[in-house]
């Protein structure tokens, strides 16, 4: 008899992964590495910025008090005394009626408080003059205006990005603490397979899934340990993933996992002893996905449907292997969008509908990207989004608002928000 599954709820079953998510170990790497990592402490200011007050423009520093007065009719006139460039302190105090040629960046001698735009002064030989008044601090950048000392600027746990390595080389970290990376291992099943460089033959298609998955690892900065692919065989199956689970935080397969005739990671699961978490959700694609769970490792078993694959990826890997690295914000980020065809078909479970997801200024927008079933790998390639469909609904129309899930962002979501 066909074993009966009892599907759950996707937030129910995303929260059941995250709440078996153990945190890695952190470690330190250089400050050239750090790009794309989860930052393991909080990033602090170790001194103001800008650490002096200093000029955003060329020009002139002067006194504000001096300039009282200026107008077209008036014009005022100053004597440069001295003239200093970014990282030249200048020696000289500036006194009544005196100003120094200052350049971008340069820190403003003592006595100025304001600086005179090159193109706000009529300059002859070493004078210039000016035609309005300064206010004090007129065009001054002001010591600690960008991040005052001791402030927490990046938290622990947020990705590393561009911004994030410009403060972390700011305040001098050459190393950063960050988590370790997750072992990955990643394993296709299926004895249909052919791997990519082999021809194909009667009955057999190309393993698409394995290289698929470790391109999703990859945009994660996370390296994977190809297990390869095996037929149908549970014996071999059992071998490989219960000699992966020693060595990884995560193990990753494609197909197998279904109640057909050739699907053995079921019995894999049991022979490991693994605690499965469950084996069906409420979702399409993919309703088969499988999490379970064995000696701190996690299993991931994935259908072998393309689509269904790389949403089972989406949904629930990345979240767990963001989580064990402490991330903050492990969840698809997601916007509202509106629909620019009809979807027809009524959605029994949550749908996840490969789409392509564009944002205008009149509002954002998201279509189906394609041929749209679970085995569709075409779809996948034309998409940069999933458009989410609640389960219980009806189809949908053209103009109605839907959510829509962000794919491949270096943002994520803090909570999953999402039924
Ligand atoms: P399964 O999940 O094993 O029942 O497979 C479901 C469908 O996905 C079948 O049509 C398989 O041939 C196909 N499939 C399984 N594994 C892969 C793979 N690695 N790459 C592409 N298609 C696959
Ligand atoms: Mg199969």
């Amino acid at each position: 008899m066909v074993e009966k599954r009892q599907p759950i709820a996707v937030k129910e079953a995303i929260e059941r992964v995250i709440k078996r998510v153990a945190q890695l170990e952190k470690e330190a790497v250089p400050l050239e590495e750090a790009y794309g990592r989860i930052l393991a402490e909080p990033v602090r200011a170790s001194h103001h910025v800008p650490p002096f007050d200093r000029s955003p423009y060329d020009g002139f520093a002067v006194r504000s008090v001096d300039t009282k007065g200026a107008s077209g009719e008036s014009r005022l006139s100053f004597r440069v005394i001295d003239h200093i460039g970014a990282g030249v302190v200048s020696s000289h105090t500036i006194g009544a009626g005196e100003a120094v040629r200052i350049m971008t960046g340069a820190p403003l001698p003592d006595g100025a408080d304001a600086v005179v735009m090159l193109e706000q002064a009529v300059i002859t030989g070493d004078m210039f003059t000016i035609r309005k008044p300064f206010d004090p601090l007129e065009n001054v950048s002001l010591m600690g205006e960008d991040a005052q000392e001791g402030e927490v600027i990046v938290e622990a746990g947020t990705f590393i990005q561009p911004g994030v390595t410009a403060v972390l080389a700011t305040f001098g970290y050459t190393e950063v603490r960050v988590a370790k990376k997750p072992v990955v291992g990643l394993l296709a099943t299926g004895t249909e397979l052919v791997d990519v460089h082999e021809p194909l033959e009667p009955g057999k298609i190309r393993n698409s899934n394995g290289p698929m998955i470790a391109a999703q690892l990859a945009r994660m900065g996370i390296q994977c340990r190809l297990l390869g692919s095996l037929p149908d065989d549970e014996d071999a199956c059992f071998d490989l993933v219960k000699k992966a689970v020693e060595e990884c935080d995560a193990v990753i397969t494609t197909g197998g996992v279904s109640v057909g005739d050739f699907d053995f990671l079921p019995a894999v699961y049991a022979r490991l002893g693994a605690d499965v978490l469950f084996n069906k959700v409420q979702m399409r694609p993919g309703s088969v996905t499988t999490v379970a769970h064995v000696k701190n490792t996690f299993l991931f078993g994935l259908s072998g449907n393309p689509s269904a694959c790389f949403v089972g990826f989406e949904l629930f890997v990345r979240p767990a292997l963001l989580a064990m690295m402490g991330s903050g914000k492990p969840y698809l980020p997601y916007e509202k969008a509106v629909l620019e065809a009809d979807f027809a078909k009524p959605n029994p479970f949550n749908r996840f509908i490969r789409a392509v997801y564009t944002s205008a200024p009149s509002g954002a927008v998201a279509r189906p990207a394609g041929f749209n079933k679970s085995n569709s790998v075409t779809s996948i390639a034309r998409g940069n989004a999933f458009i989410v469909l609640p389960g219980g609904t009806r189809g949908f129309r053209k103009g109605d608002e839907v959510d829509v899930l962000i794919i491949g962002s270096e943002e994520g979501a803090e909570s999953w928000e999402l039924n």
